[in-house]
């Protein structure tokens, strides 16, 4: 059984943290040592959104803690963008796992049910631009899209970092990608204007 948009769609971040841990809403609740809520700052310019977390975020619940996580910060590093203005989350809060312990990706049940925080969460967050990697933030595109309408928003897509770990030709890609953010941004935020957006 999923959550209803409605049931989430006032919350303050108190709650829906707390409602977030708690959450019991599709079956990965029995086997997550943490439900992954995200990280960086409140005020973000941009929200990085992924799939789910894997094991280490699973058992520190932290998103991008593993070695996805270096390549991301990395990037987010080398185009400049100072630590409070931006933020980084996932589709799914709980680690999707085979029976025999491996990451997988998530269902579209799973995805369904977990996807009100998400919306709620980047409805709080109020980013100017979503960078939505890999295929399964992809999905949930057009949802957003809709219940974001109000707070004018920039989405952009890309591939999921932990695609890079063993390619090189998709690391240089990613590293495109993160050209084209950073190429965005200074387009729109030339003059400085936005409150913890540094130095890109
Ligand atoms: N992969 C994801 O999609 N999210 C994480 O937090 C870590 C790895």
């Amino acid at each position: 059984m999923g959550l209803r948009r409605g049931e989430v769609i006032e919350m303050s971040w108190d709650e829906l943290r707390r409602d977030i841990k708690d959450c019991n809403g599709c079956m990965l609740f029995h086997t997550r040592m943490h439900a992954v809520i995200g990280r960086g700052s409140s005020q973000p310019v941009v929200v990085f959104v992924a799939e789910g977390p894997g094991e280490s975020e699973d058992k520190k619940g932290i998103p991008f803690c593993g070695k996805s996580g270096i390549v991301l910060d990395s990037e987010i590093m080398r185009i400049g963008l100072s630590y409070n203005s931006y933020y980084i989350a996932n589709v799914v809060k709980c680690r999707p796992m085979t029976v025999d312990f491996k990451n997988r990706k998530p269902t579209i049940s799973e995805i369904d049910a977990c996807y009100p925080f998400l919306a709620r969460q980047l409805s709080l967050l109020k980013p100017k631009l979503i960078v939505l990697m890999g295929e399964t933030a992809k999905t949930v595109e057009s949802r957003l899209k809709v219940d974001l309408k109000d707070i004018n928003v920039d989405f952009y897509s890309m591939i999921h970092p932990a695609a890079t770990l063993y390619r090189r030709k998709l690391y240089l890609l990613f590293r495109v990608c993160f050209d084209n953010i950073k190429e965005k941004l200074s387009d729109k935020y030339s003059d400085n204007s936005l409150d913890g957006y540094g130095n890109i």
